[in-house]
């Protein structure tokens, strides 16, 4: 059985699309669609050996080679532009996913839906949505094993998307639902910003950290405003 994480980004893949999976490891995500029918065609993409030879192994053992199509190599680098419709990225901080699209933007020609689960920071994610002329269409947060995960789905736009500094860190949709899972995240946040904050009153004014300060105090504003 798949993970929730996992589950949340498969649940918004559409019949037939033709899904890249990249950083797939045990292309667990790309095998889960297909057995389900839901889809007929995938690439699971991976740049380290290890998890690249997982992802041969679970391939193989499933039988799905017919379908499934693994490649090694660095993010986006593994498709060719017009060859998927879908690019869905797991499991990563939202730094690393972020340069994996932008390192990678040629190679999005013909993609018309992101699936996106940052494991931190989704900030990044959708700053760099909103600059690419992508648009947030759905967002989830769920908690699974103690941890709460978000998952964004993004599709192409002709208007520029205009998200505020809180939309940019809390979520557009996920701020509109304010969901427990939500609320507890940002308590979280809150409380390890507060903490952060005051070591840095203890430590003095400095004035490398005075910018520092100044970011966390906007972040505890918009998280309370919230
Ligand atoms: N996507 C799976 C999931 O969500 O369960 C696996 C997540 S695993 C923590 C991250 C995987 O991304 C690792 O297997 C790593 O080798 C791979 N990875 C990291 N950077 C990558 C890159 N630039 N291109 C392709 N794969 C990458």
């Amino acid at each position: 059985q798949l993970s929730q994480r996992l589950l949340a980004v498969a649940d918004y893949v559409g019949p037939d699309e033709i899904v890249a999976d990249i950083g797939s490891d045990h292309a667990y995500l790309p095998c889960y669609l297909v057995k389900k029918n839901k889809i007929k065609k995938a690439i699971a993409g991976e740049v380290v050996e290890g998890p690249y030879q997982s992802a041969i192994n679970q391939v193989k053992q499933d039988q799905l080679g017919d379908y499934i199509d693994v490649r090694k190599g660095n993010g986006l680098t593994v498709i060719v532009p017009g060859e998927v419709t879908t690019v869905t990225i797991a499991g990563m901080g939202g730094p690393l996913i972020s340069e994996i699209l932008e390192n990678g933007k040629d190679r999005l020609e013909g993609v018309k839906k992101l699936i996106l689960q940052p494991n931190i920071s989704a900030i990044s994610i959708r700053s760099w949505l909103q600059e690419n002329g992508w648009q947030i269409s759905d967002e989830r947060i769920l908690e699974e094993d103690k941890k709460i995960y978000e998952v964004l789905l993004a599709e192409r736009t002709k208007e520029q998307m205009d998200l505020s500094p809180s939309e940019l860190l809390l979520g557009p949709v996920l701020i509109k639902n304010q969901s427990a899972i939500f609320k507890l995240k940002w308590e979280q946040e809150l409380n390890q910003y507060k903490k952060i904050l005051k070591q840095m009153q203890m430590a003095g004014q400095q004035g490398s950290l005075n910018q520092k300060k100044q970011d966390i105090e906007q972040k505890i504003k918009m998280i309370e405003e919230a």
